[in-house]
C-alpha cells in the first residue's frame, strides 16, 4: 500500500513537474550539463525544481554523479605495481594460448 502511494506521488510530481517547465525526458537531456556545472542559471534552476517534485530523477541525478566522482578518481597510476605486473602475465598467457 504504501508502494503504491509512493508510486502516484512520484507519478503526480513529475506530472506538476513537467507542467511548471521541465518533464523527465527534458531533464535527461540536460543532466550532463548540470552535474558539470556548465548549464546555464536559469536551466539549472528548473531542474532543482524538478528534482523536488521528482524521486527518480533525484536518485538518477545522484547515482550519475557519484558515478563521475567514482570515474574521476580511477587513473592509470592507480593500479598497484604487483597487481598490474600480474595482469600483464595473465593476459600474455591467455594471448599465446590463442
Ligand atoms: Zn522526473
Amino acid at each position: 500500500m504504501f508502494n503504491l502511494l509512493k508510486k502516484v506521488r512520484d507519478t503526480l510530481g513529475c506530472w506538476f513537474s513537467a507542467a511548471r517547465g521541465v518533464s523527465c525526458e527534458e531533464l535527461v537531456r540536460l543532466l550532463i550539463g548540470y552535474v558539470d556545472g556548465t548549464l546555464p542559471a536559469e536551466d539549472r534552476t528548473r531542474l532543482d525544481a524538478h528534482f523536488k517534485d521528482c524521486a527518480h530523477c533525484l536518485s538518477m541525478m545522484r547515482t550519475y554523479r557519484q558515478t563521475i566522482d567514482l570515474s574521476r578518481g580511477v587513473s592509470n597510476n592507480s593500479m598497484p605495481s604487483e597487481v598490474r605486473l600480474r595482469l600483464q602475465r595473465f593476459l600474455k598467457e591467455k594471448i599465446q594460448e590463442r
